[in-house]
Protein backbone atom coordinates (compact mmCIF):
# COMPACT_ATOMS: atom_id res chain seq x y z
CA UNK A 1 0.00 0.00 0.00
CA UNK A 2 1.52 3.58 -0.90
CA UNK A 3 2.28 5.87 1.95
CA UNK A 4 0.58 9.27 3.33
CA UNK A 5 0.82 12.31 0.59
CA UNK A 6 2.35 14.97 2.40
CA UNK A 7 -0.04 16.75 0.52
CA UNK A 8 -3.01 16.36 -1.70
CA UNK A 9 -3.19 20.18 -3.67
CA UNK A 10 -0.02 21.59 -4.52
CA UNK A 11 0.55 25.67 -5.22
CA UNK A 12 -1.20 25.89 -8.32
CA UNK A 13 -4.26 24.52 -6.40
CA UNK A 14 -4.30 20.91 -8.42
CA UNK A 15 -4.11 17.04 -7.04
CA UNK A 16 -1.73 14.80 -7.15
CA UNK A 17 -2.90 13.22 -10.18
CA UNK A 18 -3.21 17.08 -11.75
CA UNK A 19 -6.53 17.30 -12.02
CA UNK A 20 -8.59 20.35 -10.80
CA UNK A 21 -10.56 19.69 -7.95
CA UNK A 22 -13.80 19.75 -9.73
CA UNK A 23 -12.32 17.28 -12.53
CA UNK A 24 -13.68 13.82 -12.84
CA UNK A 25 -11.10 11.47 -14.25
CA UNK A 26 -11.47 10.25 -18.36
CA UNK A 27 -14.38 7.97 -18.60
CA UNK A 28 -14.19 5.22 -21.77
CA UNK A 29 -17.44 2.86 -22.19
CA UNK A 30 -17.87 0.27 -24.91
CA UNK A 31 -21.63 -0.74 -25.23
CA UNK A 32 -22.56 -4.39 -26.23
CA UNK A 33 -18.78 -6.48 -25.33
CA UNK A 34 -20.39 -9.42 -24.42
CA UNK A 35 -22.36 -11.76 -26.14
CA UNK A 36 -23.73 -13.77 -24.17
CA UNK A 37 -25.36 -11.20 -21.82
CA UNK A 38 -28.69 -9.60 -22.88
CA UNK A 39 -26.34 -6.27 -22.55
CA UNK A 40 -23.14 -5.57 -21.09
CA UNK A 41 -20.50 -2.71 -21.04
CA UNK A 42 -16.79 -2.10 -20.17
CA UNK A 43 -15.93 0.93 -18.42
CA UNK A 44 -12.99 2.69 -17.78
CA UNK A 45 -13.17 5.67 -14.65
CA UNK A 46 -9.63 6.87 -14.85
CA UNK A 47 -7.68 3.27 -13.36
CA UNK A 48 -10.82 1.78 -12.84
CA UNK A 49 -12.02 -0.90 -15.46
CA UNK A 50 -15.04 -2.80 -14.93
CA UNK A 51 -17.23 -5.13 -16.65
CA UNK A 52 -21.35 -4.98 -16.47
CA UNK A 53 -23.73 -7.97 -17.90
CA UNK A 54 -27.64 -7.59 -17.13
CA UNK A 55 -29.64 -10.86 -17.65
CA UNK A 56 -33.50 -11.01 -18.16
CA UNK A 57 -36.02 -10.45 -17.52
CA UNK A 58 -35.77 -14.37 -17.44
CA UNK A 59 -37.71 -16.39 -14.73
CA UNK A 60 -36.58 -16.39 -11.06
CA UNK A 61 -34.56 -18.61 -9.33
CA UNK A 62 -35.13 -19.60 -6.41
CA UNK A 63 -39.22 -19.23 -7.71
CA UNK A 64 -39.81 -17.94 -3.58
CA UNK A 65 -38.26 -14.55 -5.10
CA UNK A 66 -40.97 -14.45 -7.25
CA UNK A 67 -43.07 -11.28 -7.02
CA UNK A 68 -46.36 -11.08 -8.27
CA UNK A 69 -46.79 -7.93 -9.78
CA UNK A 70 -43.14 -7.26 -10.64
CA UNK A 71 -39.93 -8.07 -11.52
CA UNK A 72 -36.80 -8.14 -8.97
CA UNK A 73 -33.23 -6.93 -9.83
CA UNK A 74 -30.85 -8.27 -8.56
CA UNK A 75 -27.21 -6.82 -8.31
CA UNK A 76 -24.50 -8.34 -8.28
CA UNK A 77 -20.73 -6.33 -7.39
CA UNK A 78 -17.85 -8.64 -7.39
CA UNK A 79 -14.05 -7.09 -7.31
CA UNK A 80 -11.28 -9.75 -8.68
CA UNK A 81 -8.89 -11.03 -7.03
CA UNK A 82 -6.11 -9.69 -9.26
CA UNK A 83 -8.07 -6.33 -9.39
CA UNK A 84 -6.37 -4.56 -5.99
CA UNK A 85 -2.60 -3.92 -5.28
CA UNK A 86 -2.20 -7.17 -3.17
CA UNK A 87 -4.37 -9.83 -4.29
CA UNK A 88 -8.20 -10.05 -2.16
CA UNK A 89 -9.61 -12.95 -1.12
CA UNK A 90 -11.80 -14.26 -3.82
CA UNK A 91 -15.55 -14.11 -3.20
CA UNK A 92 -18.01 -11.91 -1.14
CA UNK A 93 -17.60 -10.34 1.45
CA UNK A 94 -19.41 -7.76 3.52
CA UNK A 95 -18.02 -5.36 1.19
CA UNK A 96 -19.23 -6.35 -1.65
CA UNK A 97 -22.65 -7.24 0.05
CA UNK A 98 -23.05 -4.10 0.85
CA UNK A 99 -21.85 -2.67 -2.40
CA UNK A 100 -24.27 -4.54 -4.28
CA UNK A 101 -27.29 -3.43 -2.12
CA UNK A 102 -26.86 0.08 -2.25
CA UNK A 103 -26.32 -0.12 -5.69
CA UNK A 104 -29.31 -2.51 -6.53
CA UNK A 105 -31.34 0.63 -4.75
CA UNK A 106 -29.77 3.04 -6.55
CA UNK A 107 -30.69 1.25 -10.54
CA UNK A 108 -34.11 -0.48 -9.38
CA UNK A 109 -36.53 2.60 -8.98
CA UNK A 110 -35.22 3.70 -12.58
CA UNK A 111 -36.18 0.34 -14.50
CA UNK A 112 -40.21 -0.40 -14.42
CA UNK A 113 -39.76 -3.42 -13.05
CA UNK A 114 -44.30 -3.26 -13.30
CA UNK A 115 -43.54 -4.58 -17.30
CA UNK A 116 -42.73 -7.90 -16.06
CA UNK A 117 -43.75 -9.62 -13.01
CA UNK A 118 -42.25 -13.05 -11.71
CA UNK A 119 -39.34 -12.51 -13.66
CA UNK A 120 -35.98 -11.04 -12.60
CA UNK A 121 -33.18 -8.66 -14.28
CA UNK A 122 -29.91 -9.42 -13.33
CA UNK A 123 -27.20 -7.37 -12.71
CA UNK A 124 -23.62 -8.54 -12.77
CA UNK A 125 -20.30 -6.33 -12.10
CA UNK A 126 -17.08 -7.47 -12.22
CA UNK A 127 -13.93 -5.67 -11.00
CA UNK A 128 -11.27 -5.97 -13.12
CA UNK A 129 -9.08 -2.92 -11.97
CA UNK A 130 -9.86 -0.90 -8.85
CA UNK A 131 -8.79 2.60 -7.92
CA UNK A 132 -10.81 4.10 -5.84
CA UNK A 133 -14.03 4.98 -6.88
CA UNK A 134 -15.35 0.95 -7.90
CA UNK A 135 -18.95 1.19 -7.02
CA UNK A 136 -19.58 4.65 -8.98
CA UNK A 137 -17.75 2.97 -12.01
CA UNK A 138 -19.33 -0.14 -11.64
CA UNK A 139 -23.33 1.77 -11.50
CA UNK A 140 -22.55 3.45 -14.56
CA UNK A 141 -21.14 0.47 -16.25
CA UNK A 142 -24.79 -1.35 -14.93
CA UNK A 143 -26.94 1.44 -16.01
CA UNK A 144 -25.59 1.22 -19.77
CA UNK A 145 -25.90 -2.34 -19.89
CA UNK A 146 -28.92 -2.44 -18.89
CA UNK A 147 -30.33 0.10 -21.35
CA UNK A 148 -28.51 -1.95 -23.74
CA UNK A 149 -30.29 -5.21 -22.65
CA UNK A 150 -33.31 -3.28 -23.88
CA UNK A 151 -34.80 -3.13 -20.32
CA UNK A 152 -37.28 -0.31 -20.33
CA UNK A 153 -36.07 2.33 -17.69
CA UNK A 154 -37.19 6.11 -16.34
CA UNK A 155 -33.62 7.50 -17.50
CA UNK A 156 -29.87 6.46 -16.89
CA UNK A 157 -28.15 6.48 -13.46
CA UNK A 158 -24.99 8.23 -13.35
CA UNK A 159 -22.91 7.77 -10.82
CA UNK A 160 -19.57 10.09 -9.08
CA UNK A 161 -17.98 10.46 -5.99
CA UNK A 162 -16.83 13.74 -4.13
CA UNK A 163 -14.49 14.32 -1.35
CA UNK A 164 -12.14 16.30 0.94
CA UNK A 165 -8.44 16.29 1.46
CA UNK A 166 -6.44 19.14 2.67
CA UNK A 167 -9.75 21.03 3.77
CA UNK A 168 -10.38 21.02 0.16
CA UNK A 169 -13.88 19.58 -1.53
CA UNK A 170 -12.75 17.68 -4.69
CA UNK A 171 -14.56 15.54 -6.63
CA UNK A 172 -14.23 11.66 -8.20
CA UNK A 173 -11.49 10.85 -5.26
CA UNK A 174 -8.08 9.06 -6.57
CA UNK A 175 -6.82 5.80 -4.71
CA UNK A 176 -4.37 7.75 -2.27
CA UNK A 177 -7.67 10.93 -2.04
CA UNK A 178 -9.63 7.92 -1.36
CA UNK A 179 -7.54 6.35 1.51
CA UNK A 180 -6.06 9.49 3.64
CA UNK A 181 -8.67 11.97 3.25
CA UNK A 182 -11.14 13.55 5.35
CA UNK A 183 -14.27 12.36 3.18
CA UNK A 184 -15.60 10.12 0.98
CA UNK A 185 -19.47 10.74 -0.77
CA UNK A 186 -20.31 8.61 -3.44
CA UNK A 187 -23.71 9.61 -5.20
CA UNK A 188 -25.98 8.31 -7.83
CA UNK A 189 -27.88 10.70 -9.91
CA UNK A 190 -30.83 10.01 -11.87
CA UNK A 191 -30.64 12.50 -15.18
CA UNK A 192 -33.54 14.19 -14.18
CA UNK A 193 -31.19 15.07 -10.75
CA UNK A 194 -32.53 12.79 -8.53
CA UNK A 195 -29.85 11.21 -6.12
CA UNK A 196 -30.51 7.54 -5.64
CA UNK A 197 -27.17 6.75 -3.61
CA UNK A 198 -25.98 8.92 -1.05
CA UNK A 199 -22.84 7.45 1.69
CA UNK A 200 -20.82 8.99 3.36
CA UNK A 201 -17.23 7.92 5.01
CA UNK A 202 -15.78 10.75 7.08
CA UNK A 203 -16.59 14.17 8.44
CA UNK A 204 -18.03 17.24 6.77
CA UNK A 205 -19.76 20.37 7.96
CA UNK A 206 -23.32 20.91 6.41
CA UNK A 207 -22.06 23.29 3.97
CA UNK A 208 -19.36 21.44 2.92
CA UNK A 209 -21.78 18.42 1.83
CA UNK A 210 -23.92 21.09 0.06
CA UNK A 211 -21.35 22.65 -2.01
CA UNK A 212 -19.90 18.90 -1.80
CA UNK A 213 -23.45 17.53 -3.69
CA UNK A 214 -23.08 20.10 -6.31
CA UNK A 215 -19.80 19.21 -7.56
CA UNK A 216 -20.57 15.38 -7.41
CA UNK A 217 -23.96 16.31 -9.29
CA UNK A 218 -22.13 18.12 -11.72
CA UNK A 219 -19.67 15.01 -12.51
CA UNK A 220 -22.60 13.24 -12.68
CA UNK A 221 -23.80 15.17 -15.71
CA UNK A 222 -20.56 14.80 -17.53
CA UNK A 223 -20.66 11.07 -17.13
CA UNK A 224 -24.08 10.63 -18.04
CA UNK A 225 -22.84 12.64 -21.52
CA UNK A 226 -20.55 10.11 -21.92
CA UNK A 227 -22.84 7.02 -21.20
CA UNK A 228 -25.91 8.87 -23.79
CA UNK A 229 -22.83 9.27 -26.21
CA UNK A 230 -21.42 5.39 -26.33
CA UNK A 231 -24.88 4.28 -26.46
CA UNK A 232 -25.88 6.73 -29.27
CA UNK A 233 -22.87 5.48 -30.89
CA UNK A 234 -23.13 1.65 -30.52
CA UNK A 235 -26.52 1.53 -32.05
CA UNK A 236 -25.99 4.11 -34.93
CA UNK A 237 -23.06 1.95 -35.25
CA UNK A 238 -25.49 -1.26 -34.87
CA UNK A 239 -27.63 0.28 -37.77
CA UNK A 240 -24.82 1.30 -39.90
CA UNK A 241 -24.01 -2.68 -40.04
CA UNK A 242 -27.45 -3.51 -40.82
CA UNK A 243 -27.82 -0.88 -43.72
CA UNK A 244 -24.70 -2.23 -44.72
CA UNK A 245 -25.88 -5.63 -45.29
CA UNK A 246 -29.12 -4.51 -46.55
CA UNK A 247 -27.08 -2.72 -49.28
CA UNK A 248 -24.99 -5.74 -49.75
CA UNK A 249 -27.77 -8.22 -50.43
CA UNK A 250 -29.65 -5.72 -52.76
CA UNK A 251 -26.39 -5.17 -54.62
CA UNK A 252 -26.00 -9.12 -54.63
CA UNK A 253 -29.74 -9.19 -55.87
CA UNK A 254 -29.52 -6.73 -58.47
CA UNK A 255 -26.11 -8.02 -60.13
CA UNK A 256 -27.99 -11.67 -60.36
CA UNK A 257 -30.65 -9.83 -62.39
CA UNK A 258 -28.00 -8.33 -64.65
CA UNK A 259 -25.84 -11.15 -65.25
CA UNK A 260 -28.76 -13.27 -65.68
CA UNK A 261 -29.76 -12.16 -69.35
CA UNK A 262 -26.11 -11.47 -70.13
CA UNK A 263 -25.28 -14.92 -69.58
CA UNK A 264 -27.91 -16.67 -72.20
CA UNK A 265 -26.14 -13.80 -75.08
CA UNK A 266 -22.72 -14.58 -74.58
CA UNK A 267 -22.87 -18.04 -74.77
CA UNK A 268 -21.79 -18.16 -78.23
CA UNK A 269 -18.53 -16.33 -77.44
CA UNK A 270 -15.90 -18.87 -78.11
CA UNK A 271 -12.85 -16.21 -77.03
CA UNK A 272 -14.01 -15.66 -73.56
CA UNK A 273 -11.79 -16.63 -70.21
CA UNK A 274 -11.87 -20.06 -68.36
CA UNK A 275 -14.43 -18.59 -66.25
CA UNK A 276 -17.06 -16.98 -68.60
CA UNK A 277 -16.94 -20.32 -69.52
CA UNK A 278 -18.34 -21.74 -66.65
CA UNK A 279 -20.55 -19.40 -66.54
CA UNK A 280 -22.01 -19.73 -69.59
CA UNK A 281 -22.01 -23.50 -69.05
CA UNK A 282 -24.25 -22.87 -65.59
CA UNK A 283 -26.32 -20.26 -67.40
CA UNK A 284 -26.79 -23.51 -70.29
CA UNK A 285 -27.07 -26.39 -68.75
CA UNK A 286 -28.17 -26.77 -65.14
CA UNK A 287 -27.97 -29.91 -64.90
CA UNK A 288 -23.90 -29.55 -65.56
CA UNK A 289 -23.59 -27.23 -62.78
CA UNK A 290 -23.05 -29.14 -60.25
CA UNK A 291 -20.85 -31.37 -61.59
CA UNK A 292 -18.69 -28.67 -62.97
CA UNK A 293 -18.67 -26.58 -59.60
CA UNK A 294 -17.81 -30.20 -57.74
CA UNK A 295 -14.84 -30.92 -60.45
CA UNK A 296 -13.32 -27.40 -60.07
CA UNK A 297 -12.81 -27.86 -56.08
CA UNK A 298 -11.97 -31.00 -56.52
CA UNK A 299 -9.46 -29.83 -58.44
CA UNK A 300 -8.45 -26.75 -56.19
CA UNK A 301 -7.97 -29.21 -53.13
CA UNK A 302 -5.98 -31.27 -55.75
CA UNK A 303 -3.31 -28.28 -56.77
CA UNK A 304 -3.34 -27.19 -52.99
CA UNK A 305 -2.49 -31.01 -51.81
CA UNK A 306 -0.39 -32.60 -54.94
CA UNK A 307 0.76 -35.34 -52.73
CA UNK A 308 -2.67 -36.16 -52.06
CA UNK A 309 -3.44 -38.95 -54.71
CA UNK A 310 -7.41 -39.82 -55.75
CA UNK A 311 -8.62 -41.74 -58.60
CA UNK A 312 -12.28 -40.15 -58.59
CA UNK A 313 -10.26 -37.05 -58.39
CA UNK A 314 -8.58 -37.46 -61.00
CA UNK A 315 -11.56 -38.88 -62.92
CA UNK A 316 -13.44 -36.27 -62.31
CA UNK A 317 -10.00 -33.63 -63.40
CA UNK A 318 -10.10 -35.51 -66.50
CA UNK A 319 -13.82 -34.98 -67.67
CA UNK A 320 -13.52 -31.09 -66.72
CA UNK A 321 -11.38 -30.21 -69.97
CA UNK A 322 -13.47 -32.72 -72.21
CA UNK A 323 -16.98 -30.85 -70.73
CA UNK A 324 -15.58 -27.21 -71.00
CA UNK A 325 -14.64 -28.66 -75.15
CA UNK A 326 -17.76 -29.88 -75.61
CA UNK A 327 -19.41 -26.46 -74.63
CA UNK A 328 -17.35 -24.67 -76.14
CA UNK A 329 -17.58 -26.56 -79.62
CA UNK A 330 -21.30 -26.30 -79.47
P1 LIG B 1 -14.91 2.35 -3.85
O1 LIG B 1 -14.05 1.48 -4.72
O2 LIG B 1 -16.30 2.40 -4.30
O3 LIG B 1 -14.32 3.70 -3.63
P2 LIG B 1 -14.09 1.76 -1.16
O4 LIG B 1 -14.05 3.18 -0.72
O5 LIG B 1 -14.58 0.73 -0.20
O6 LIG B 1 -15.00 1.62 -2.45
O7 LIG B 1 -12.65 1.30 -1.62
C1 LIG B 1 -11.71 2.21 -2.09
C2 LIG B 1 -10.60 1.48 -2.79
O8 LIG B 1 -9.90 0.67 -1.88
C3 LIG B 1 -11.07 0.52 -3.86
O9 LIG B 1 -11.39 1.15 -5.07
C4 LIG B 1 -9.88 -0.38 -3.97
O10 LIG B 1 -8.89 0.23 -4.78
C5 LIG B 1 -9.40 -0.46 -2.55
N1 LIG B 1 -9.92 -1.69 -1.90
C6 LIG B 1 -11.19 -1.95 -1.54
N2 LIG B 1 -11.29 -3.17 -1.01
C7 LIG B 1 -10.08 -3.72 -1.05
C8 LIG B 1 -9.52 -4.99 -0.63
N3 LIG B 1 -10.27 -5.93 -0.09
N4 LIG B 1 -8.22 -5.19 -0.84
C9 LIG B 1 -7.45 -4.24 -1.38
N5 LIG B 1 -7.90 -3.03 -1.78
C10 LIG B 1 -9.18 -2.76 -1.61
Amino acid sequence: MSEKPEKFIDENGLRLDGRKPNQVRDIKIEVGVLERADGSCYLEFGKNKVMAAVYGPREVHPRHQQKSTRAIVRYKYNMAAFSVEDRKRPGPDRRSTEVSKVSREALEDQVFTEYFPKSAIDIFVEVLQADAGTRTAALNAASVALADAGIPMRGLVSACAFGKVDDTLVVDLSKDEDNYGQADVPIAMTQDGKITLLQMDGHLTPEELKAGLEMAQEGCRQVYEVQRQALMDHYAKMQGESTEEKDAETKAQSKEEVVAPEETEASDDVDTEAEDVEDKVAGESEDEEPELEDVEEEAEVEEENPAEDSEETADEMDEEPDTEEDELNE
